[in-house]
């Protein structure tokens, strides 16, 4: 039977794409099937036809999933920020799981029993909702010119008009609002990207969540906003109904609904201690202005993060302004970095190596268990921030290099023959450089911790390490993002000498 677009089918879906879709087969023929969750049964419109599969979405839910839940957002489907909304989230991870494993075997060639055995439990979320510190806010017309703000649209420039984001803070409603007030009131107009003409373009707000204190930056077309005083006048003026700061016990880290328990004991209550405006006034795709001008306040805020099970004074201080990267899971980062730490096995007496390091996160939680911590990043700017918060924390055994990873560590090793006792790598989603790599097998550390957001070129990059003499020990994978089809792996490896090929 040919299938053409546009047609309706029933389909039975018994299996979860790589990007959350589900997958079913009509006589003998694939079809990827958008918000379909596995398990479910239901009526599907053909959007694509190709010779051997095809795609569709869903009309129609006939019977329902035991997995499916009712999506808490209104938006999800066109927003398309959280793929796997409408799935239970325990089954978002087992999926999460299975995405990391089946990608191990396929594309590392790593065997079955192996992963059985080293493979740790995925360490998921107490709540699943309300975990983003950092959001990024277009602001535009609706069809009727009412002035609105939200999220585009799933790959397109149209504003979904959602000022209440659940996977955002709490505050950020009350804070969007409150700027869309002053821009009325005030004339202030949002930015047409038609025309280029128009002044406010996003609203970027970022929530320190151990620290409670909050930034809200305007990325204006012009150097200047009318009546500012106005604008810092209602920020100033709301109270801010989200809490911050959670310390949990160590046992509610692990996954559970401990959820409500956190915001119970939730302590640091929000406020607003930096604003500001971006000047952007290209015609351009990339939010963020380079110019910072602080309209009141700091120019930017505090927050911290520990290590599990250390005491609270062992907290780590970042100092984060409107252009610095930072993590936007931070109490799921905690459990990364402390699961990266703890597979390093450091004893106090080691030189370590962190590729890839940003801002210092893992290079400052490790600092603190290692005679010296090399840190190397490409963005000047972010390693400027590295030895910030190096020294807002009193830490002097980091030292950070900008540059290629590539580049730094072969240079280093061959023109000053520095060592390693453990290398911890957390690149970006195209995963290491094969001349990274092969520094790393030349420099035989220990160990190697590897931190990744793509399980398919970490098990790519496995296999060479593996093949040049070292053995996975340990995987587990981290959800960082519920909702969404990303996740976090961390895996340890150890020289063992056995060359394979
Ligand atoms: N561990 C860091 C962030 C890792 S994200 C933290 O937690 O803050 C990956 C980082 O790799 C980014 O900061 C990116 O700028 C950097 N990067 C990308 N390509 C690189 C390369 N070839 N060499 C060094 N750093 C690189």
């Amino acid at each position: 039977m040919e299938y053409r677009k546009n047609d309706v089918v029933t389909i039975q879906i018994n299996d979860i794409g790589n990007d959350g879709e589900g997958i079913g087969k009509i006589d003998g023929y694939t079809l990827f099937v958008k918000d379909a969750v596995i398990g479910d049964f239901v009526e599907a419109k053909i959007t694509k036809v190709k010779k051997n599969y095809g795609y569709a979405r869903v009309e129609r839910v006939i019977t329902p999933s035991s997995f499916r839940v009712e999506p808490r957002c209104a938006y999800h489907r066109q927003c398309g920020g959280c793929q796997i909304q409408a799935m239970d989230y325990e089954r978002q991870l087992l999926f999460k799981e299975q995405k990391i494993r089946n990608n191990l075997i396929r594309i590392g060639g790593f065997e079955a029993a192996l992963l059985d055995e080293i493979m740790e439990p995925i360490v998921g979320m107490e709540n699943p909702w309300h975990y983003r510190n950092k959001a990024q806010f277009p602001v535009g017309y609706d069809k009727k010119e009412n002035l609105i703000t939200g999220f585009y649209a799933g790959r397109t420039h149209d504003i979904i008009p959602n000022t209440d984001c659940l996977l955002g803070a709490a505050e950020n409603k009350q804070i969007l609002e409150a700027v869309l007030s002053y821009m009325r009131e005030n004339g202030v107009l949002a930015y047409r990207e038609q025309t280029g003409k128009g002044l406010v373009r996003h609203i970027l707000i970022r929530t320190g969540f151990a620290s409670g204190e909050v930034m809200v930056c305007l990325v204006i077309n012009g150097r200047k906003l009318p009546a500012e005083e106005e604008l810092v006048k209602r920020l100033m003026g709301i109270s801010l109904t989200g809490i911050g700061a959670v310390s949990l016990n160590e046992t509610d880290r692990l996954r559970g609904d401990a959820g409500e328990k956190a915001e119970a004991e939730n302590v640091a209550q929000k406020r607003i201690v930096s604003i500001s405006v971006s000047v952007n006034t290209e015609r351009t795709n990339v939010i963020m202005g380079k110019e910072i001008r602080v309209l009141w306040g700091r120019g930017y805020i505090e927050d911290s993060i520990r290590v599990l099970g250390a005491a609270e004074e062992s907290r780590i201080k970042f100092h984060i302004s409107p252009l610095s990267f930072y993590q936007v899971n931070p109490l799921q980062t905690e459990k990364l970095y402390s699961l990266a730490l703890a597979y390093a096995g450091l004893t106090g007496r080691e030189t370590v190596w962190d590729l890839y390091c940003g801002i210092g996160t893992i290079s400052l939680f490790l600092a603190k268990y290692a005679k010296k911590v090399y840190g190397v990043e490409i963005i000047p700017q972010a390693i400027e921030d590295a030895r910030e918060n190096a020294r807002i924390n009193g830490i002097n055994n980091a030292e950070f290099y900008v540059g290629k990873a590539e580049e730094v560590l072969p240079e280093k090793y061959e023109k000053e023959a520095v060592r390693a006792d453990v290398i911890v790598v957390d690149p970006p989603r195209k995963g290491c450089d094969d001349r990274c790599l092969e520094t790393m097998l030349a420099m035989k550390p220990k160990r190697i911790v590897y931190v990744s957001c793509d399980s398919a070129t970490l098990a790519r990059d496995l296999r060479v390490l593996v093949d040049g003499g070292y053995e996975v020990k340990k995987v587990r994978g981290v959800d960082q993002f519920g909702g969404t089809v990303h996740v976090e792996v961390v895996i340890m490896m150890q020289y063992c000498g056995k060359k394979k090929n």
